[in-house]
């Protein structure tokens, strides 16, 4: 599949990357990285990354673009990171030519039937994976650092740092490939790592007041007004979802976020899969890292009761772990 995606991106002139709403680290380094090393290989091609909400603490890999409408009847559009339509940033992917997407969920549809490619490898851990996969492997295709940087921000960030259910080999050895590109690691984890003291006193805040369903998942509700209080924004407090990842006995943990118009759902778990649930509540995801969207305490209170049934029934079926 990677000869006919080259083949692809051979025959056009114009070629426009998209990626999912909302992005995180992987989605922003698989589009980054892609757009690097196809700028790089072809410096007479028009290459093009859509979408201007990169978050802030991403804003050293990401690349946003402004591309007129009339440019995509010509184009080649790839999608990264992203299993459904609905979720893609911008909705002109719609007019491309041809279409192409490269993704790792699980949950991955295909985008339309026409003059379309997708190659899914949902046992990557990282969609970043894939593309560095892709580069390498292409006799075309040239990575540089700028690319390699991204990529490897793209495989630390959904990896947890290497942490997660799904590094293996195959990522392993696309990192190790990354890192003969001179990446300055010490910056890149700065990056990622360093958060104002509001967000810490915050996340302290977690600490005293997270709440436990009768089985023990673990959930915390950033309303407007502790978000206020704390001075951070709706984006930092749904970071802190991890804080809760550790606790002995709750394998399921949860953020909810007023962002105002909707209340987003994070939904993290070890050993459980929770991405059914989230799919209950307009969302989807990987087993163990999935999102939802809800609007109101009700739905806040049934999604909570679906994945208290979940958490107690699978500790019955699974007594050995916690
Ligand atoms: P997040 O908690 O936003 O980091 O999302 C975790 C994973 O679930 C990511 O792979 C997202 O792409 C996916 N995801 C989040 N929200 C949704 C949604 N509304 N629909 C489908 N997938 C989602």
């Amino acid at each position: 599949m990677f000869k006919e995606i080259i083949k692809k991106i051979e025959e056009f002139d114009t070629i426009i990357v998209h990626r999912h709403m909302r992005p995180d680290g992987d989605c922003i380094g698989s589009q980054a990285g892609l757009v690097q090393a196809l700028r790089n290989t072809y410096p007479n091609k028009k290459i093009y990354s859509v979408g201007d909400d990169i978050p802030e603490y991403l804003g050293f890999i990401g690349l946003s673009d402004e591309v007129s409408d009339d440019i995509y009847k010509e184009a080649l559009v790839i999608v990264v990171d992203t299993s459904i339509k609905e979720r893609i940033y911008d909705d002109r992917w719609q007019n491309a030519a041809f279409l192409i997407k490269i993704d790792h969920h699980d949950d991955s549809h295909p985008f339309r039937e026409e003059n379309y490619l997708e190659f899914i490898d949902a046992g990557s851990a990282a969609c970043s994976a894939i593309i560095a996969r892709l580069i390498e492997s292409s006799d075309v295709l040239k990575m540089n650092k700028e690319a390699s940087l991204a990529l490897y921000t793209g495989i630390i960030t959904d990896t947890g740092r290497f942490l997660y259910r799904g590094v293996d080999k195959t990522l392993m050895n696309a990192a190790a490939n990354l890192l003969s590109y001179d990446i300055d690691t010490e910056y890149m984890f700065a990056k990622l790592n360093l958060k104002e003291m509001n967000t810490y006193r915050l996340e302290a805040y977690v600490y005293k007041n997270m709440k436990m369903t009768k089985s023990g998942v673990v959930y915390m509700f950033f309303t407007k007004k502790i978000m206020k209080k704390f001075g951070v924004s709706c984006d930092e407090a749904a970071a802190l979802v991890n804080t809760m990842a550790s606790i002995k006995g709750s394998m399921i943990w949860v953020t909810f976020v007023d962002y105002g118009d909707n209340i987003r759902v994070r939904l993290r778990s070890r050993y459980v899969a929770v991405n059914e649930v989230a799919r209950s509540y307009r969302g989807g995801g990987h087993l163990q890292a999935s999102g939802a969207t809800i609007y109101n305490k009700k739905e806040m209170k049934a999604i909570l009761n679906d994945l208290d049934s979940l958490h107690a029934s699978f500790k019955q079926a699974n007594k050995e772990l916690e």
